[in-house]
């Protein structure tokens, strides 16, 4: 089954904060590349995490699965809270 969730950078709205690629702890962006945010492991995505999109500050993130529910992953990076899991 392909991956069906992971996030996708829209670079004409991306202004390489870094914020994302900081934030993920689980090798979906290329970290050598920082602040750049070049996804290299769509596969290490946790299904419903919008935790580097939650932190983007131009709207540059988007999801391949979003259809707009609620976050329901119970990853602490999805939640308005600044926990460190990802
Ligand atoms: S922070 Fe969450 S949504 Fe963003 S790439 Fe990492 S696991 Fe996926
Ligand atoms: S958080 Fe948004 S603006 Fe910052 S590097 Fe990532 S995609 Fe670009």
């Amino acid at each position: 089954m392909s991956k069906s969730w992971y996030p996708v950078i829209n670079y004409e709205l991306c202004v390489e904060c870094g914020a994302c690629v900081d934030k993920c702890g689980h090798g979906v962006y290329d970290k050598s590349k920082y602040p750049s945010p070049k996804i290299v492991n769509t596969d290490g995505c946790i299904q419903g995490c919008k935790g580097c999109g939650n932190l983007c500050p131009s709207g540059a993130i988007e999801y391949v699965g979003d259809v707009g529910e609620k976050s329901d992953c119970g990853c602490c990076c999805s939640g308005d809270d600044s926990g460190d899991c990802c």
